[in-house]
């Protein structure tokens, strides 16, 4: 039965090849576009590597760094008034 080992064969390489995509992306570090160059750089920088454009700000609320582009705080939920 030739089909039945094809399909198992497919099967097994889906298992696979997908655990394997999903390893590989989630070792990859979240990036984000500077706003001043357009660079993709690394979500934990505080400044652009490129250009020293400022990427984060401290949050109006529980003062923690976050994301210049984002428009509410990922650790209180606030909305941020300046932008
Ligand atoms: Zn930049
Ligand atoms: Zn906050």
């Amino acid at each position: 039965m030739p089909t039945i080992v094809c399909i198992t064969l497919f099967l097994i390489m889906y298992f696979f090849l997908r655990d394997d995509n999903k390893d590989i992306s989630y070792e990859q570090p979240e990036c984000i576009a500077c706003s001043g160059c357009g660079e993709k750089v690394s979500i934990t920088y505080d400044y652009c590597p490129n250009c020293k454009e400022k990427l984060k700000e401290e949050c109006n609320h529980c003062k923690k760094m976050i994301n210049i582009n984002w428009r509410y705080c990922p650790y209180c939920g606030t909305t941020k008034e300046n932008r």
